[in-house]
């Protein structure tokens, strides 16, 4: 039987931003199932509980029954192993990212032969767009609206009793 097509998508989303979407949007056609999968790491401590994180990118993608969200505490190519995928998609942003992404690349490849890693160059217009700026503004009680699918600034706004102007 030939092997379907999966990929895994970690990362925190600590949010999701629009980067993260247009990622997965533009990566949709290349792969038959994307596992968007939430890293556990009982050290660092979120921003926003894990809970709301699968929420909200549920709901993104509640029409969308190629998009898979699940967490995972162990290495990225052990979960890989489990779910039988042999591709990891990861975005690209700066020169920065790139170097980042190259070492941990090169390590996935050689601690798991099959992987490999698919890089998205983000859109010009998402270049600049980060969970953690994202977290910034909302310490800041600022608009997210630009920053965040729509689903998630509404409840933001909310949660953080943040005025839009
Ligand atoms: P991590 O802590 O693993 O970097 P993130 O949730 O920050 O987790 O990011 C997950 C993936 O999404 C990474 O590949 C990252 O480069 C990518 N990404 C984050 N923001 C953007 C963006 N604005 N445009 C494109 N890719 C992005």
């Amino acid at each position: 039987m030939e092997n379907k097509k999966i990929a895994v998508f970690p990362g925190s989303f600590d949010p999701f931003t629009h980067g993260h979407k247009s990622i997965i949007d533009r990566a949709l056609p290349l792969f038959e199932e994307i596992i968007i999968a939430i890293g556990i790491n009982a050290e660092k401590k979120s921003f926003f509980d894990l809970e709301t994180r699968i929420k909200w990118i549920k709901k993104i993608f509640a029409d969308e029954p190629k998009v898979i969200i699940e967490t995972f505490n162990t290495l990225t190519v052990d979960y890989c192993r489990k779910k039988n995928a042999n591709f990891i998609l990861r975005g690209l942003r700066t020169a920065a990212d790139f170097e980042y992404e190259r070492q941990i690349g090169q390590m996935n490849k050689h601690l798991l032969e099959k992987i490999e890693t698919i890089f998205l160059l983000t859109l010009p217009q998402h270049t600049f767009i980060s969970s953690s700026v994202v977290r910034e503004i909302v310490k800041y009680q600022s608009d997210v609206s630009k920053f965040v699918p729509e689903i998630i600034a509404a409840e933001i706004h909310k949660s953080y009793t943040i005025e839009v102007k």
